[in-house]
């Protein structure tokens, strides 16, 4: 099927206008793409902008005061957004996950927590909403948050020492107050919590079991730490393999001073594997986004701020969501049907596997192809 790049003002990205086909069946949540895999999971990534300048994510030189941030008039409302997601329920999608950019610089963000609280799936039941944050201004929103209907939160943590912490977000921001997020939002009953950390070799590594026995000691087995390989996203961070500290080390590390065993995965799909502490004390994730790669499974779909939806976190284009949700066909606005329609097709097609032939080193997989920024596009 033909399809036609349209251009847009404040273009950055390449995207499609989806083409809108007109004998789709109703979604029935059967959908699957051209290996097989089913559509559970959408990201929302709700604004591009962030308080962090975190090395691998968003180099301060490139993300500096003249870097444009997109307009307000580019992303999609809450109201959009709600459509979107309904639309993707339908679809089969069971989990929803805000992200950005810093998912809590979007004002009044609960408010949309709370709209897509309200959606059920075509069996009545409540939908698994989650957030990811660096948790700067966790403290502050997380009751908020928990009232307007979140059940749980993962938070960005890549070192508990003060000086690391600082020197990778780089804008001197300091740990205790991440911590103090994670507190309160403990508190208020968003559980379980996950903490993320990205494991950078020369930079962090030092941190993997300081960090480990402090969620331990003051959080409990309710909280749990998961660490994540550095990865290739966008263009701009100057990912090098050499930095990529292979997960199967980091479970060596902390097997050494808290012995580990093998969980089963929690579910299909699940990209961390698991690991429990012998002595009861809780587990700990591994995502081997890098050396295990997890393509055969990929149930995600990544909604960006401005509505362009990604097949991969790798892709360079995105389809453009948002001309549909805005523009008219004859005159007449598109239908819930007709956008359904769209999306069954994309998903249909959808043949992404980046990191299976990044591990292939398939040249399919060239690093320098134009990728989507991961403060764009979200985790
Ligand atoms: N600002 C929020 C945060 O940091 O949690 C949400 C957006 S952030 C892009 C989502 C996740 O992507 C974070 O956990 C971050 O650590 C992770 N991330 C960003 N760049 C990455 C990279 N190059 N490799 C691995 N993870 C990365
Ligand atoms: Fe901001 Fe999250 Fe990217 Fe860090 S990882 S710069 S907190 S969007
Ligand atoms: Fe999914 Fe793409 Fe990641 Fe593979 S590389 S797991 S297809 S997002």
């Amino acid at each position: 099927m033909g399809e036609t790049i349209i251009p847009l003002a404040d273009l950055r990205y390449a995207a499609a206008l989806p083409p809108v086909p007109a004998d789709a069946p109703a979604p029935n949540g059967l959908l699957s793409d051209r290996l097989g895999r089913a559509l559970r999971d959408l990201r929302i990534s709700v604004t591009d902008r962030c308080n962090f300048r975190c090395t691998y994510c968003m180099p301060k030189q490139l993300f500096d005061a003249n870097y444009k941030f997109l307009p307000q008039s580019s992303l999609l409302s809450f109201e959009e957004i709600t459509r979107t997601a309904r639309i993707f329920v339908a679809h089969g999608v069971r989990k929803l996950r805000l992200t950005g950019g810093e998912p809590l610089l979007r004002k009044h963000v609960e408010d949309l927590v709370a709209m897509l609280a309200a959606l059920r799936t075509p069996d009545g039941e409540a939908l698994d909403i989650t957030l990811t944050t660096n948790g700067s201004v966790l403290a502050r929103k997380a009751q908020a948050l928990k009232d307007a209907g979140l059940q749980r939160v993962t938070v960005s943590l890549d070192a508990l020492d003060d000086d690391t912490f600082r020197r990778m977000n780089d804008v001197d921001f300091p740990v205790a107050d991440v911590l103090e997020g994670i507190a309160v939002a403990q508190a208020v009953g968003l559980a379980p919590i996950k903490i993320n950390m990205v494991v950078k070799r020369g930079t962090n590594e030092g941190q993997i079991v300081p960090l480990a026995r402090h969620v331990r000691d003051r959080f409990g087995p309710g909280v749990v730490l998961r660490f994540i390989e550095y990865m290739d996203v966008g263009a701009s961070n100057g990912w090098r393999m050499d930095e990529v500290l292979p997960s199967a080390q980091v479970v060596q590390a902390i097997d050494r001073v808290f012995p580990l065993q093998a969980l089963q995965a929690s579910a299909p799909g699940e990209t961390a594997e698991r690991w429990a502490y012998r002595d009861g004390g809780g587990e700990i994730g591994v995502i081997s986004s890098v050396t295990q790669a997890f393509c055969q499974d990929c149930n995600r779909a990544r909604l960006s701020t401005e509505g362009k939806l990604f097949l991969c976190l790798f892709a360079g284009r995105g389809h453009d969501l948002r001309a549909l949700l805005r523009g008219t066909l004859e005159g007449q606005a598109y239908s819930d049907a007709q956008i359904a329609a769209a999306i069954g097709l994309i998903w249909s097609e959808r043949e992404d596997r980046y990191s299976e032939l990044r591990a292939a080193q398939s040249p399919a997989a060239d690093p320098a192809e134009r990728r989507v920024e991961m403060h764009y596009i979200g985790g």
